[in-house]
């Protein structure tokens, strides 16, 4: 059994285009969001468990994840900082015992360096606002990259 850990800004939608940059929580501008195409096809015909961990406000977060039509996935964890995503991805692991688990995100320093830090197979994917930057240190270079969120089918 394995287990997919996505983020979700700029991972499961293109929030760089639909919201825009550094625009604070605006729930005007959440109300048309669209995942990128696929994806909840994908997921839901697959056999890997799905869940979210994103970091935000926790009301703000899951409106997105209601707009999106997300909500079917069941493990949705919203937390404040870095660090507790990382503790989010050990109670995932501890929930399901899966034989492999996958991190996918957008962020070098955020998802992809905390699922480094646990051994996880990491995906960055090269969208929005992150896609052009660098990994400063080893950690934060993800094992995969990948240009779209649906190439994760030819990884998992
Ligand atoms: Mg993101």
């Amino acid at each position: 059994m394995k287990l997919v850990i996505f983020d979700l800004d700029d991972t499961l939608y293109d929030k760089t285009k639909q919201v825009g940059l550094d625009v604070p929580d605006n729930y005007d501008l959440i109300q048309d969001i669209t995942p990128f195409p696929g994806i909840i096809e994908l997921i839901k015909s697959s056999n890997f468990i799905p869940a979210i961990v994103t970091k935000g406000n926790s009301d703000y977060q899951s409106t997105k994840i209601k707009n999106l039509n997300l909500d079917f996935i069941k493990d949705v964890l919203i937390v404040n900082t870095n660090e507790e995503k990382k503790q989010s991805f050990q109670k995932l692991i501890r929930k399901y015992n899966p034989d492999k688990t996958f991190v996918v995100g957008d962020r070098p320093e955020g998802e992809i360096y905390q699922g480094n830090k646990l051994s996880l197979e990491t995906v960055r994917v090269l969208t929005g606002r992150y896609a052009n930057i660098k990994p400063k240190n080893d950690f934060e270079k993800a094992k995969f990259e990948i240009k779209n969120v649906v190439e994760i089918k030819e990884l998992i």
